[in-house]
C-alpha cells in the first residue's frame, strides 16, 4: 500500500477547519484517482473545539451549559474515515512559505517541525483582547482564564464592560441575570443590583449590526439585569494596563479611564469589542500582500482560493476576507470550498470529462440582517434573514 505523499494541510481546528477536513474527506476523498496517496493533515494550536458563542455563559460557571458538549475532542471526530486519510497535530502554525510550499509549526510538546503541503486550507479564525473568548492559545489557557475569573467573581461589587457588539451585549446580560437577578415584571430596571454592571459602547446604540428597535429593546432587556449602557463614550485607557486582557490583571480592581477623562472604577474590567486575525504565520515580507488592511488573509470572495498563494491554496472562516465573521457564513463557504478543491484537485490528478467540467462553484455571502443576542438566561434579541424580528 502506497504512503500518503500529498498533504492537504489544514491550519486551524474549529467552525472552519473541522468543516472543511470533514467535507474533503467524504466528499473529495471517494473521488481521488491513487487516493490512498492524499492525507489530510490537521494542524490546530488546541486539541479541542469549543461552542464559541456560548463562552459568555460558559465562562460563568461550569454549571450553566453541559461541559461535555461544550468542548469536544478534535481526533474522535475523524475516527469514521480511513485511518491513513487523516491525522491530527497539536501544534501552532509558525510560518507559511509559499515558494517551498511548506508551514513550520511550532507543536505543543518539542521542537518545531514543517511540513510540506500539496494543498492548504487556512482556517486559524480570530483572537479576542479577552482571553475568556477565544481559544486565544488553546483549551487549557482558556480553562485557566474562566477560573481566574471566578474566583474574583465573589467579591466583585463593579463590572465594567467595554463594547457595544453582542459579545459585549452577552457577557453583561450574562454576569447580570447571574449576580443580580432580574427585576419584577412591572419594573423598567433592576434597581440597587447587588454588583454595578456598566456596559460601555463608543456606538450611537449598541448591536450595530441590528435594527434601532432591537437595540433599544436589548439595552431594556439589560436595564432589567442590572446593567447600565453608556453610548457615544470610548474606553481611553485603563489602569493596570492589560487588566481584563493579561492573565496576571485578568479580573483585578480597574481603573477606566474615559475619553472624557472621567473615570469608573471596576473591581472587574471585560474588553469585549474587537478581533484579531490568527495570521502570525505570515512571514514579515508577504504581509502587505498577503493580508487585507484590516489582517485578514486576502481570499477570493467567490471561489474561497488564495490566488496570491499559488496553487490549491484556500481560507475560510474568521480569518479569510472573504464574508464577514460568522458561524453562518462559514456554513454556506464549506460546500464552495470543498467543490472547488476537488475540481482543482481532480485536475491536478489528470482527471477529465464530467467530474471537471463547468465553472467553480461560487461563494455569495448572505449579508441581511442576521443576528441572535440572548439576553440573560431565558431572553434576548435577533433577526433572520433580514425578514423575521423576534424578542423573546
Ligand atoms: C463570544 C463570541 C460569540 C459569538 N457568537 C456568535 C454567534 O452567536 N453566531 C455566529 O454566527 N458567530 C458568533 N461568533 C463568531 C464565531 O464564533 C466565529 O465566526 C467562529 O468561531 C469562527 O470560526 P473559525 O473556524 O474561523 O475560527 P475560530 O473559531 O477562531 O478558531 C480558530 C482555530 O484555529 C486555531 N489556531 C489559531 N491560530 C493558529 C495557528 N497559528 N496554528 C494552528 N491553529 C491555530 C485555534 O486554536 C482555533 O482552534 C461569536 C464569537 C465570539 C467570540
Amino acid at each position: 500500500m502506497a504512503t500518503p505523499e500529498k498533504n492537504i494541510v489544514v491550519l486551524g481546528g474549529s467552525y472552519g477547519g473541522i468543516s472543511a477536513a470533514h467535507s474533503i474527506l467524504k466528499h473529495t476523498f471517494p473521488h481521488l484517482p491513487n487516493k490512498e496517496t492524499y492525507q489530510v493533515v490537521m494542524i490546530s494550536a488546541a486539541s479541542q473545539a469549543m461552542c464559541r458563542p456560548g463562552c459568555p455563559r460558559a465562562l460563568i460557571s461550569d454549571d450553566l451549559l453541559d461541559q461535555s458538549r461544550f468542548f469536544v475532542d478534535i481526533q474522535p471526530q475523524f475516527e469514521q474515515f480511513p485511518k491513513d486519510s487523516f491525522r491530527f497535530v497539536q501544534g501552532t502554525a509558525v510560518e507559511l512559505d509559499h515558494e517551498s510550499r511548506t508551514v513550520t509549526y511550532r507543536p505543543a510538546a518539542g521542537q518545531p517541525e514543517t511540513i510540506s503541503f500539496y494543498a492548504l486550507v487556512i482556517a486559524t479564525g480570530s483572537s479576542t483582547p479577552s482571553p475568556m473568548f477565544s481559544f486565544n492559545q488553546d483549551e487549557t489557557s482558556l480553562r485557566a482564564s474562566w477560573s481566574a475569573f471566578r474566583q474574583a467573581l465573589p467579591t466583585t461589587r463593579s463590572i465594567v464592560v467595554a463594547g457595544g457588539g453582542p459579545t459585549a451585549v452577552e457577557v453583561a446580560g450574562e454576569l447580570g441575570e447571574f449576580l443580580n437577578g432580574r427585576a419584577g415584571y412591572f419594573s423598567a430596571k433592576l434597581e440597587n443590583p447587588k454588583v454595578s454592571i456598566t456596559l460601555v459602547t463608543s456606538s450611537t446604540k449598541i448591536l450595530p449590526v441590528l435594527r434601532p428597535a432591537l437595540a433599544a429593546k436589548a439595552e431594556a432587556l439589560l436595564a432589567k439585569l442590572g446593567v447600565t449602557v453608556l453610548k457615544n463614550t470610548r474606553v481611553a485607557s485603563v489602569a493596570p494596563e492589560g487588566s481584563g486582557s493579561e492573565a496576571d490583571v485578568l479580573a483585578t480592581p480597574t481603573t477606566v479611564t474615559l475619553d472624557s477623562g472621567e473615570t469608573l472604577e471596576a473591581d472587574i474590567y471585560i474588553p469585549a469589542f474587537g478581533i484579531t486575525y490568527n495570521t502570525g504565520f505570515i512571514r514579515e515580507k508577504d504581509r502587505s500582500s498577503s493580508l487585507t488592511p484590516e489582517g485578514r488573509i486576502h481570499t477570493c470572495s467567490a471561489t474561497l482560493r488564495v490566488e496570491k498563494a499559488g496553487p490549491r491554496v484556500y481560507a475560510v472562516g474568521d480569518v479569510a476576507s472573504a464574508a464577514r465573521p460568522a458561524v453562518h457564513n462559514i456554513l454556506a463557504e464549506i460546500p464552495v470550498l470543498s467543490a472547488n478543491l476537488k475540481r482543482d484537485l481532480l485536475t491536478d490528478a489528470g482527471v477529465t470529462g464530467a467530474a471537471v467540467a463547468g465553472e467553480d462553484r461560487v461563494f455569495k455571502e448572505d449579508t441581511k440582517e442576521t443576528q441572535l443576542v440572548p439576553i440573560g438566561q431565558s431572553k434576548g434579541v435577533g433577526a433572520g434573514g433580514g425578514l423575521r424580528y423576534l424578542v423573546l
